[in-house]
């Protein structure tokens, strides 16, 4: 995998501020004809843009009161940005006609590029290289367009501007915008920026992740995206960012993976979606389900400060809803904080007889607001409280006002976050905004008040994350490469057994073995073992050894030449034209102290080399208890592969049985990843069983798939 380095990044993205602060836009294709998109744009930008709006149309003196010009080279002055809204033929040409002027950042409203087909496609790579050309920054093209609330400026063709704000958000789908928009402006959620990707034909998820951290009015990066472009360019900058700026995003739809990854057992167990779910995560996103999540969490992240800790303390005066939380809290990474004595006894001196004063504190129906600002007041004093969630009911004593107005005020006096869960409906209204205006959100369900949360806690986590380097071992890459091309010479993309001298060369211990080619030399190799032996047909046409009788376990040394004869046979009787490469006579490895694991690499199209980890041998399929992360790994990420699936026991020895050697395994996987990476032409590899002892690991088996175009 290439992951282009800062500097590099840097530049290509270097000039994206010009594209959300421009003093002067162009709109190009500018018009006044009622229900057009250039319509809809000029006079969205004319509505609330600080800066100065330029419509550019040959037809036109001037558009909606503006001075028209009848082409972007005729424009007096400097151009920030241009909005090119023309048809799809002469779209491209318009772009170059930018790059030209010197205009530097382009958001290219027009349709009809790659995704319509072939000659879209062709235009789409056309404009990709007028960019290229220009060096300019392009967004689209088929994109809604880009907003920035702090010069007002909305070059988009939706119907509501956003409201300013300290979020911003990047969709796939410019539909989603307009949706979120509508939504977002009831409710009083604001916005920094705002970008539809459109088809990303040059500016893509990457650029927008890497301009928003560094820009120090976008406190949250939000993103749906229906795929990444650049998995590990993603991975690499979204690390940077996520130290001060979380990301949040949702992710859907299904990409192309199934038909590029060609198929076998780990095949289909390292889908694309499991890529998505260890890339993201490897990248320190925090990946939501749903719509809702998404705002949910945006809202918590831009509102309130990170917690100490993740120890809740619930403050209500109705039992029910406090068991309700109490739940949700037992369903998260939260847990419930206990009390200090001061605590307790300042609650009981406060609180009446009949109240709670363990947590959930249950200032009980009568509570006034004097009694909740008490119960809120000490337990957030507590030094074992991280963050607090306040519920009240409707009753006859509490105005949501006076109540909302203590949450703020203690949330502030205390600087620890605080989610609020003021149930009901019309009259919750005025109070949800004296809480919105202190950062704090309010939701019906305590549920989801506990979530939201939560995520605080994660993003906490991702914030103080250390990234280590992957470890680069001292291996035999030549040797590795001679072994490949030797496949590619064969004319064959799928290895087997014969190329265990690949995992030797990358320092993955095997057992000792050959590939006879005839029942002789298998003699005479096992000779050379002074032991029972293992015999393997060796064949491009045989993935599954063992399913055809190809694999003889114990083979003693008088046995060795029947036995050859006999796996041939077979293989001539499962396929009469199979290309035989022979027989592999290979050292026993103790089975019975050891466990067959599986370690694997399956290529994604976005993310790369994706590892994957289990336990071997026949249960890999049916346990589907793996894990996977995008190569490289570092030794904490292949250690966490490790420890991380269910039978993870089973390899710190039950029932008896000496512990595998750990570090060994760790370290294979590690191995495995700088394989995979230093040889982009293994599209998919399995070791199946790498067998973990006590004493270390042996790689008895390997199958893998190259491009040998591309070696
Ligand atoms: P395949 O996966 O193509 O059927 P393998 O080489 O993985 O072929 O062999 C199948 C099974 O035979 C392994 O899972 C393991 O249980 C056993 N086996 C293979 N090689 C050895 C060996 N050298 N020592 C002990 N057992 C082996
Ligand atoms: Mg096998």
């Amino acid at each position: 995998m290439t992951r282009t380095s800062e500097v590099e990044r840097s530049e290509s993205s270097g000039g994206l501020a010009g594209l959300f602060t421009p003093e002067r836009v162009a709109v190009i294709g500018a018009t006044e004809s009622e229900g057009s998109i250039g319509r809809a744009i000029t006079e969205n930008l004319r509505a609330d843009f600080a800066g100065e709006t330029v419509p550019v149309n040959p037809n036109y003196d001037d558009v909606l009161g503006l001075e028209c010009y009848p082409d972007v080279a005729d424009v007096p002055g400097e151009l920030d940005l241009a909005v090119v809204v023309v048809p799809p033929k002469i779209a491209v040409e318009a772009v170059r006609q930018c790059g030209e002027a010197g205009v530097r950042n382009v958001v290219v409203i027009t349709a009809g590029f790659g995704e319509t087909g072939s000659e879209g496609a062709t235009r789409e790579r056309e404009l990709a290289e007028v960019a290229e050309k220009y060096d300019l920054n392009v967004v689209g093209p088929n994109s809604l367009g880009v907003m920035s609330t702090p010069s007002g400026m909305n070059a988009t063709f939706g119907p509501e501007n956003a409201l300013p704000g300290s979020i911003s958000f990047m969709s796939q789908s410019g539909a989603f915008i307009t949706a979120v928009l509508d939504w977002a402006n009831d409710e009083g959620i604001g916005f920094k920026d705002v970008v539809s990707l459109g088809n990303k034909a040059v500016l893509d998820e990457t650029d927008f992740v890497e301009a928003w951290g560094d820009d120090p009015d976008t406190d949250v990066i939000l993103g749906y995206l229906e795929g990444v472009e650049d998995g590990g360019e993603f991975i690499d900058a979204a690390r940077r960012v996520t130290d001060d700026t979380p990301i949040v995003m949702v992710k859907s739809g299904r990409t192309e993976a199934g038909a590029q990854a060609v198929s076998s057992h780990t095949g289909t167990l390292a889908g694309s979606e499991q890529a998505y779910e260890a890339g993201l995560e490897q990248a320190g996103v925090l990946r939501v389900e749903n719509v809702q999540e998404l705002f949910d969490f945006a809202q918590i992240l831009s509102g309130q400060p990170l917690p100490d800790s993740d120890d809740v303390a619930i403050v209500t005066n109705a039992g029910g809803p406090g068991v309700m939380t109490t739940d949700a809290v037992g369903d998260s990474n939260l847990s419930l904080a206990s009390f200090s004595e001061e605590t307790l006894s300042a609650l009981s001196e406060s609180m009446p007889e009949e109240a709670n004063i363990y947590n959930p504190i249950d200032a009980i129906g009568d509570a006034d607001i004097d009694r909740f600002e008490e119960a809120l007041d000490i337990a957030l004093a507590d030094e074992n409280v991280g963050c607090a969630v306040v519920l009240s009911a409707p009753t006859a004593v509490i105005d949501f006002d006076d109540l909302a107005r203590v949450i703020t005020d203690l949330q502030a006096e205390h600087g620890k976050p605080v989610a609020s869960v003021l149930m009901g409906g019309e009259r919750t209204a005025s109070a949800k905004k004296i809480l919105r205006e202190g950062g704090i959100p309010n939701y019906f369900d305590p549920a989801r008040a506990v979530r939201s949360l939560d995520s605080l806690s994660r993003y906490r986590e991702i914030s103080e994350r250390e990234y280590e380097d992957p470890r680069t071992f001292d291996v035999d890459r030549e040797r590795a490469r001679e072994i490949l091309e030797r496949a590619e010479e064969r004319g064959d993309n799928r290895l087997g057994v014969e190329a265990m001298g690949l995992l030797d060369a990358y320092g993955i211990p095997t057992p000792e073995g050959t590939v006879a080619e005839t029942p002789e030399d298998a003699v005479s190799a096992a000779q050379d073992i002074e032991d029972d032996v293992v015999m393997k047909i060796v064949s491009p046409d045989i993935l599954h050894k063992s399913d055809i009788g190809g694999v003889k376990v114990g083979v003693s040394p008088e046995d060795v030449y029947d036995a050859f004869e006999d796996l041939v046979t077979r293989a001539r009787n499962y396929q009469p034209d199979a290309t035989i490469l022979g027989v592999q006579v290979q050292e026993m490895v103790d089975l019975d102290s050891g466990t067959e694991t599986i370690i694997g690499m399956n290529r994604d199209p976005q993310f790369g080399p994706l590892l994957l980890f289990g336990l071997g041998g026949i249960f890999v399929e049916i346990l589907e208890d793996t894990e996977t992360r995008v190569a490289p790994v570092s030794e904490r990420e292949a250690t966490e592969m490790v420890e991380g699936i269910r039978s993870a026991p089973l390899l710190r020895g039950a029932r008896g049985r000496d512990p595998a050697d750990r570090e060994a395994v760790v370290e294979s996987l590690q191995r495995l990843s700088q394989l995979v990476t230093d040889f982009p032409a293994i599209l998919e590899l399995d070791v199946n069983p790498l067998v973990a002892g006590p004493d270390g690991v042996q790689a008895v088996d390997v199958r893998l798939t190259v491009d040998t175009d591309n070696l």
